[in-house]
C-alpha cells in the first residue's frame, strides 16, 4: 500500500487518461482506475462534481477501483457556501485520524495547502507551546501590555485590555505584548548563550508541528511555508541582531507563513495535548487501507501539560475573549482569533476546536481582506463545527449561515 493512496490522488488531480486505455507495462495504472468515489459517510461522488474538482483537481476518472475519501460532502458544501465571494480557506480535520474532513478555497484553486499565509494572532497558540515547554514560561507568569509592548522606539500595538496578565487571558485576548515580552525572553534571556542557539531550538519546536515543510498530505503542490532560520538573520543583519530586531514573528508576522493546512494541523495537534496525525484525503481504496505513515501518530516537541494550559487559554477565548460568540454553541469549543496585516489589508483569521474533552474536528479559516478576526474566521469556524458535530445547523445559525454568504468582499 505504500504511496498507493498518493498514487491514485495524484492521478485524479493529474488527470487520468481519458480514454479508458492502460499503458502498456505499467501495472500501477490499474490503481488509478476509479469506479466509483464516495465520501466519508458512503455518498457517491460525481465525478463532474465542482465540489469534488475543488480537492481532486479537473481530472476525469475511469473504471476499476472504488475510492472512499475522508471528505464530509455536506460540510465540504457548507464550507464552499460560507466563503463564496470571498477569497481563502476553510480546512477541518477529524483530531484523532488526520482525516481531512473538508477543504474549501475560494477562487477554485486550492489555497488551503498551497497558499503560505501571514499567521497573525492564531501564531501565539504554538508561541505559547514552545514557550511553556522551554520553560520560559508558565501559566502563571504575567507580562505587562498597555496598549501594547513598547521599548525604545519600537512599539507593537494592542488593543485595551486588562495589564498585566497571564497566559490564559493573553491567549483569550491574542495580546501582542504578552507574546513579545515571552519571545524576547527566550532569544535573550541568556538560557541557549546566543540568540542564534536560542532561534536553532525555537525553529526545531515549531517544525516539530509541522511548520516550515510539508505535512505529506496525500495530494501534489502542498507549500512549505516558512519557519525562519537563524543563518537567514545572521546573513541580513550580518551577524547583528537579537530577540528585538525579529519580534514581529513573536506575534505571527514577519517572516513567518504557514498554510491554512498547517493552521488546522495546529488546531489538532492541541485538540490531542501534543500529537498528530499526517492529515490525509483518501480513507480507503476497495477495502484495502491507507499507507500506514497516514495511521502512526507524529509526537511533536511539546507537553501535554503546554497543551492544557493553552486549551484553558483558547476555552476562555470562546467564553468570554475574542471568540465569545462560540459561547451560544451547543457544544464547548475553543478558538483563538487573527487579523493580520498584510500589505495594507485586513486578513480575518481563526483556529479552533470542539468539543473541548472529545475532540471531534478541528478547523482553520483564513479570509484575505476579512477584517477582524471575530467578523469572518470566528463565525465561519463555528458554523463548519456545528455542522459536523450536530449533523445540520439549528435555525438561528442557518440564518447566520445566509449572512455570512451575503457578504461578499470586494478586491
Ligand atoms: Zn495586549
Amino acid at each position: 500500500m505504500k504511496h498507493f493512496a498518493l498514487f491514485i490522488v495524484a492521478l485524479l488531480i493529474a488527470g487520468c487518461t481519458g480514454n479508458g486505455q492502460k499503458a502498456k507495462g505499467d501495472q500501477s495504472i490499474d490503481a488509478a482506475d476509479c469506479e466509483k468515489i464516495m465520501d466519508r459517510n458512503g455518498k457517491t461522488v460525481e465525478r463532474s462534481d465542482t465540489i469534488l474538482k475543488e480537492i481532486l483537481g479537473e481530472a476525469g476518472v475511469e473504471t476499476g477501483k472504488s475510492v472512499t475519501l475522508t471528505i464530509d460532502y455536506e460540510l465540504q458544501r457548507l464550507g464552499k457556501e460560507l466563503i463564496e465571494g470571498k477569497q481563502g480557506a476553510v480546512v477541518a480535520l477529524e483530531p484523532s485520524t488526520g482525516e481531512v474532513l473538508c477543504m474549501v478555497s475560494s477562487p477554485t484553486d486550492n489555497r488551503c495547502m498551497m497558499k503560505p499565509y501571514t499567521p497573525g494572532s492564531v501564531f501565539k497558540a504554538a508561541q505559547a507551546l514552545v514557550l511553556m515547554s522551554e520553560g520560559i514560561i508558565t501559566p502563571e507568569t504575567h507580562y505587562p501590555c498597555e496598549r501594547g509592548f513598547r521599548h525604545d522606539s519600537l512599539c507593537i500595538a494592542c488593543h485595551g485590555h486588562a495589564s498585566p496578565l497571564t497566559l490564559t487571558e493573553a491567549l483569550s485576548q491574542a495580546c501582542n505584548g504578552y507574546f513579545c515580552h515571552g519571545f524576547l525572553d527566550m532569544m535573550n534571556g541568556g538560557k541557549y548563550g546566543t540568540v542564534q542557539e536560542a532561534m536553532k531550538k525555537w525553529r526545531e519546536d515549531m517544525c516539530s508541528f509541522g511548520f516550515g515543510d510539508i505535512l505529506g498530505i496525500d495530494l501534489p503542490h502542498e507549500s512549505r511555508g516558512i519557519i525562519p532560520k537563524a543563518d537567514y538573520y545572521d546573513m541580513v543583519y550580518d551577524g547583528q541582531w537579537d530577540g528585538q530586531t525579529i519580534l514581529s514573528i513573536a506575534i505571527g508576522q514577519g517572516e513567518v507563513m504557514t498554510t491554512p493546512l498547517q493552521l488546522a494541523n495546529l488546531s489538532a495537534i492541541i485538540a490531542n495535548r501534543g500529537h498528530f496525525h499526517i492529515p490525509h484525503v483518501v480513507k480507503e481504496i476497495r477495502g484495502d487501507t491507507i499507507d500506514s505513515k497516514y495511521i502512526s501518530a507524529q509526537q511533536t516537541k511539546v507537553s501535554r501539560y503546554a497543551c492544557d494550559a493553552v486549551i484553558l487559554g483558547m476555552r476562555l477565548s470562546a467564553t468570554r475573549g475574542t471568540c465569545w460568540t462560540l459561547s451560544q454553541l451547543p457544544f464547548e469549543a475553543c478558538g483563538i482569533t487573527g487579523t493580520t496585516i498584510s500589505q495594507g489589508h485586513d486578513h480575518s483569521v481563526f483556529i479552533g476546536f470542539a468539543p473541548v474533552d472529545d475532540p471531534k474536528i478541528a478547523v482553520a479559516v483564513y479570509v484575505e481582506n476579512g477584517g477582524w478576526g471575530a467578523k469572518f474566521g470566528v463565525p465561519i469556524g463555528g458554523l463548519v463545527m456545528e455542522k459536523f458535530l450536530n449533523g445540520k445547523l439549528s435555525e438561528a445559525s442557518g440564518d447566520f449561515a445566509r449572512q455570512i454568504r451575503m457578504q461578499q468582499i470586494d478586491f
